[in-house]
């Protein structure tokens, strides 16, 4: 097979999976550096032209190499730029009420299941962007891996997330 254009990611737009784990992002510098992974600082070279990034879209079969060629929505993807239609969360302190979830908390382990709500009327649609909020906003240490839940009632949407215990304030 010859030498292929790498695809465009912009043309994949929503679809594209930015913050997949197993996405394998590239960076090639000015001087022809090649560095893995991509960040705020890479999404800054990138803007300013000092970089070019790319990133390999795994597949089942066969995985495809893109150009990373829509930098506002990597931003958006990553949080470098807040996105409050995709994310479901303003950008504001949120009202957030909260309580240890019913059923057994192993007392030995680092991490509590926690109930929560979100009185300000925002959702959580990205998990990783809410984490880094309430990182900021109260020092809470929320995985963003593994299992998390939600239901919703009369009451509106309760959350269930995993915490590490020791960064909850009480
Ligand atoms: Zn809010």
């Amino acid at each position: 097979m010859g030498a292929m254009e790498p695809r465009s990611a912009a043309a994949a737009g929503k679809d594209f999976p930015y913050t997949l784990d197993t996405t394998c992002y590239i960076e090639v510098h000015e001087d022809g550096r090649v560095t893995q992974g991509a960040g705020p600082d890479a999404h800054q070279r990138a803007v300013a032209g000092a970089s070019r990034l790319f990133a390999v879209w795994p597949g089942q079969w066969r995985s495809d190499l893109f150009a990373i060629d829509d930098l506002d929505e990597f931003a958006r993807a990553h949080g470098i730029v807040h996105d409050e239609e995709r994310t479901g969360l303003a950008d504001h302190v949120h009202d957030v009420h909260w309580s240890l979830a019913d059923g057994e908390q192993n007392p030995r382990s680092q991490y509590v299941s926690i109930d929560l709500r979100l009185a300000c009327g925002c959702s959580v649609k990205d998990r990783r962007t809410f984490a880094a909020q309430m990182r900021e906003q109260h020092g809470w240490d929320l995985a963003v891996t593994g299992g998390w839940g939600y239901h919703t009632d009369a009451n509106g949407t309760t959350y269930t997330f995993r915490a590490r215990r020791k960064s909850l304030s009480s």
